[in-house]
């Protein structure tokens, strides 16, 4: 994957963590709409559509999740029917048999170790089967106890940028962004960077001249 770490050249003054929360309430103002993209009513909805965010667009999860959901309403019901069935009805989101296979083995633990339920613990989520860290941040930021900060792509390639870390392996990244965001930031700072990311801090042309923290950025072009 491509790294953005070089681009971040020019010296702009201040202390890190500052150039962080001020970068922070300026992207807040910017994008007051940035929350979660997935559609989901439960803790439930919440972890399939997750896992199955992987490699595809949030925009498609929705629109599998949307006849998915109301077919599979509990944990026993993704073991009900043929593993078959569930991949064609999750198909459309790629990696299908992957995925499947995933859904059911977590969905066999929710009913054998927690009532059906999906559990609050961060340990918890990280053993169900097909979950990694990205899938548990997200699920526990989302119910409102943050255990660490999601990296995605844009996440990356922002915190690159605006060089808030000078790695590539997202757990490096993660670990260089918790020590430098506060803790009540840690649920909306990937939302803030993943919607800047898609609207003007865009991969191959960042249009920096309309971007509200260019005074702050090392990677700024103008
Ligand atoms: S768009 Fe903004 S954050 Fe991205 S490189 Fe340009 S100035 Fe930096």
């Amino acid at each position: 994957m491509r790294s953005f770490v070089a681009e971040a050249r020019r010296r702009v003054p201040g202390r890190k963590r500052d150039r962080v929360r001020e970068i922070v309430d300026r992207l807040a103002r910017e994008h007051q709409d940035a929350t979660i993209a997935l559609t989901f009513r439960s803790p439930l909805e919440l972890l399939v559509s997750v896992m199955l965010s992987a490699q595809t667009t949030d925009v498609n999860v929705n629109r599998v999740t949307q006849t998915l959901f109301e077919k599979y309403r509990r944990p026993e019901d993704y073991l009900a029917v043929p593993v078959e069935e569930l991949e064609r009805d999750i198909f459309a989101t790629g990696f299908y048999r992957q995925k499947a296979k995933s859904l059911r083995g977590t969905m066999q633990r929710l009913i054998e170790q927690h009532d059906g339920e999906v559990p609050e613990a961060f340990d918890d989520l990280l053993r169900l089967p097909g979950v990694a860290r990205k899938t548990a941040n997200v699920v526990s930021a989302e119910r409102g106890s943050p255990q660490g900060i999601v990296v995605d792509t844009h996440v990356r390639r922002l915190s690159q940028r605006l060089a808030f870390t000078r790695q590539d392996d997202p757990v490096k990244i993660e670990r260089d962004l918790m020590r430098l965001v506060p803790r009540e930031d840690w649920a909306r700072f990937p939302h803030l960077l993943i919607w800047h990311g898609r609207r003007v801090c865009i991969a191959r042309v960042p249009r920096c001249e309309q971007c509200a923290v260019n005074a702050l950025c090392p990677s700024s072009r103008v």
